[in-house]
Order: structure tokens, then C-alpha cells, then sequence
């Protein structure tokens, strides 16, 4: 029998592509080439001297999955490795990530900046549940680095943002805003979902703690709802004790689903963001569409740093139609093809009317004042033709 075998991958020194494909996976004894799928809530011990020493943690092993699951740190590990944190915590979805790091990391009393322009459901959080706790929120402009400093108090310990932003685009400067919130003593919070680590690394610019809706483009075919939180071991270790002991842990089934989800996301982040510039380029010359709002467009605010900061320039866009609600409704009532839902990081193709679905419990003023008009319509790219995708938006756009 020849020695030496080796039946896992020794990745030092390995690529994003390589590590997003390999990273993490340990053979059981049967020699599976594809990733285990451990599909179960408990683990047996050998003697009750092991199970002693297991649960008292003398010795590593698995004792129940709502603590820990092969499959899942399997995902844990590839998805800290493309993100380049010491550690990568799953959950059970994005909404849960963004609780349980707050349940983890703040306490009644204090207090977090965060961007005005943040996901739908996360500000609703925010407010109806993160409030209970005793936890303050104030709302500043994503793009302003003053607001956020004339925000800041002595209590305030923590800054979250999500960057670009949705549905319009802008894009946050992560360096800045990073050293901002280390000099204010509060921890700087990313919600990197629109970019996934494909795109952009949060925590090479200085951020404490990177959040994601898994839901989106890491599964990226529109199956299954997964989070993650990553960042610096004595932080997430706080983050694993609050899935302990309150529960919103991913499944085995979903972190098999997204472990396969990251194997294709470079691949798939390159044909979304391709799509997504051609459709804006073309947008701009098409009838009745008065802007395009991209951060790809060298006229977008933020063109040159989102440039910088990220890889390429994200599937999402959004674009305005004379004519306000009527007229954007009379787009998507056109289409044939594109999804109406506000859904985004699947491989189809979506399109939403953001003031009366995604915004429209925000109240008028403050979303017209961040640009979300009754003519805009959001386009998540997903990876059809993009021949087709203009076709179907092409007719409600000429008939307007
Ligand atoms: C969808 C989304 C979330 C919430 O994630 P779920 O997995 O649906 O709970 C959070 N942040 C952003 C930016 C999202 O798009």
C-alpha cells in the first residue's frame, strides 16, 4: 500500500477561485469527491467517558447541530476563506446574521449609526426589535462621512451599512468610514450582500464585521435562505454562543446548497455585473428613461471609488421613466420574461418598483429624498441573454 495519501486538497497559497471551489471540505472515511451532506441533529459518543469529556470540552467533537454540523463548517470555513476573516459564523438567514451580531456584540444603552439607506426588513428590525433591547438607532447618509461623525456619541458602538446601496447605487467609502468608527470606539458593521466577497472584501478596508444574506448571490439560484457573520475570532466566538442559546442556526440541508452556490459565485458575479453594464448602457439611450443609476456609468457620484473599492460594479440597477408610477407600472406589466418580485442574486432576471414594494413603508419625504421616485424601477441582472432581457423591457419602454 502506498503511503503518503492524501485524500483532501493542501490549498497554502491558493487563489479566491480555488479556495471557493475546495476550501474547507474533509473527506469522511468513505472518500466522497463531493462535499458530505450531514443531515442530522445529533452525534453519538464512543463511552460515556468521551461523551463526559466532549460536552465538558476536554476533547473537540460534535455534540449537537445547533452547535456545530460538519456541512455547515464546511460553508463556514470556504466563505471566511473568500472573505479573508479568521472566522465565518452561518446562519439561518441574512435577517438572523444581522440580530444575533447585535444580540452578540451590543448591550442595553448603547447606541448605532447606520446608514439611511439599508435593507427593507433590517430597518424594520431595527426598529421594532433592536429598540426593545434598549439599543438606539440614528440614520445618516451613506455617502457623507460628517453626518456620521455628528452622529456619533459616547455611547454610539457601532456603525452599519450596506454599500452600494439598494436600489440606487451609492457606494460607501469602507477605509474612511472604518477608521471613523475605530476613533469613535464603535465597531464598523457591513452588510456586504449586494457585492459578495467576489466583488469586494470589506474587512481589507478596516471593517470589524462583514454580514450576509446568503439568500442572495451565494446561492445565487434562488433556493434556499442562508446568513453568515465573519470577522475576528474573539468576536464571533460571541456570535457562536448567541446560536447556542437562541437557535437561529443554518441547516445542513441550506449550507450544502450554498457550498455549491459559492463554487460558481466568481463565475456568476462576472456574467451578472456584464449583464448589468450592458443593460444601463443601453437604458441610457432608450426612449422615456430620463436616468440610469449605476455605479458602473462614469457619470454615477461614486464611479472612481466604487472603481477602487470593489472588482466590478454589482447585478443591481435602477432607472427612471417619465411618466411616475403609471408609466414604471405599465414597464413591468409589459414584460414577458423578467420576474416581477424584488428578489435579487438569482440567475433570473427581477424587476421591482421600489417605492411601493421594497420602500413603500418609508415614508414619501425621506424616499424621495433618497431618490427613490414613483418613476424609478430596480433590475436585479440574472444571467439570461441579455438580447432577451432587452427585448422584454423594450416594449413598455416604446409604448410609454
Ligand atoms: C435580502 C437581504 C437581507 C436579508 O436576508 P434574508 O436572507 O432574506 O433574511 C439583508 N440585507 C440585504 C442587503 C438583503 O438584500
Amino acid at each position: 500500500m502506498a503511503e503518503n495519501k492524501r485524500y483532501n486538497a493542501q490549498l497554502d497559497g491558493a487563489s479566491f477561485d480555488t479556495l471557493a471551489v475546495r476550501s474547507g471540505q474533509v473527506r469522511s472515511d468513505e472518500h466522497e469527491h463531493g462535499e458530505a451532506m450531514f443531515l442530522t441533529s445529533s452525534y453519538v459518543f464512543g463511552s460515556a467517558q468521551e461523551a463526559a469529556a466532549i460536552f465538558a470540552g476536554d476533547e473537540p467533537g460534535n455534540v449537537y447541530t445547533r452547535y456545530t454540523n460538519p456541512t455547515v463548517r464546511n460553508f463556514e470555513v470556504r466563505l471566511a476563506a473568500l472573505e479573508g476573516a479568521e472566522q465565518c459564523v452561518a446562519t439561518s438567514s441574512g435577517m438572523a446574521a444581522i440580530f444575533s451580531t447585535i444580540l452578540a456584540l451590543l448591550k442595553p444603552g448603547d447606541h448605532i449609526v447606520s446608514s439611511r439607506s439599508i435593507f427593507g426588513s433590517t430597518n424594520v428590525q431595527f426598529q421594532k426589535y433592536v429598540s426593545k433591547l434598549g439599543i438606539e438607532v440614528d440614520y445618516v447618509s451613506l455617502t457623507d462621512p460628517d453626518e456620521w461623525q455628528q452622529a456619533s456619541k459616547e455611547n454610539t458602538k457601532m456603525y452599519f451599512l450596506e454599500s452600494p446601496s439598494n436600489p440606487m447605487n451609492e457606494v460607501a467609502d469602507l477605509k474612511v468610514l472604518s477608521a471613523l468608527a475605530k476613533k469613535n470606539g464603535a465597531l464598523m458593521v457591513v452588510d456586504n450582500c449586494f457585492c459578495s466577497p467576489a466583488l469586494q472584501k470589506p474587512l481589507a478596508f478596516g471593517v470589524d464585521v462583514v454580514i450576509h444574506s446568503a439568500t442572495k448571490y451565494i446561492d445565487g439560484q434562488g433556493r434556499c435562505l442562508g446568513g453568515a457573520v465573519l470577522g475576528r475570532h474573539e468576536l464571533m466566538e460571541e456570535v457562536v454562543g448567541v446560536l447556542r442559546s437562541v437557535g437561529p442556526t443554518m441547516s445542513p440541508f441550506n449550507a450544502w446548497v450554498m457550498l455549491k452556490g459559492l463554487e460558481t459565485l466568481s463565475i456568476r458575479m462576472k456574467a451578472h455585473c456584464a449583464n448589468a453594464m450592458q443593460l444601463a448602457l443601453w437604458l441610457k439611450d432608450q426612449p422615456n428613461v430620463t436616468a440610469v443609476h449605476y455605479s458602473g456609468l462614469p457619470e454615477h457620484p461614486q464611479h472612481e471609488l466604487a472603481k477602487a473599492q470593489q472588482s466590478d460594479f454589482g447585478g443591481v440597477l435602477a432607472f427612471e421613466v417619465a411618466g411616475g408610477q403609471e408609466a414604471a407600472w405599465s414597464v413591468i406589466d409589459s414584460t414577458r420574461v423578467l420576474s416581477i418580485t424584488a428578489n435579487l442574486g438569482d440567475t433570473k432576471t427581477t424587476i421591482t418598483h421600489p417605492a411601493t414594494t421594497t420602500h413603500c413603508r418609508v415614508p414619501e419625504e425621506s424616499r424621495l429624498k433618497a431618490g427613490i421616485t414613483s418613476g424609478l424601477l430596480r433590475i436585479a441582472c440574472g444571467l439570461e441573454d441579455i438580447e432577451d432581457i432587452k427585448r422584454d423591457l423594450s416594449f413598455g419602454l416604446s409604448q410609454l
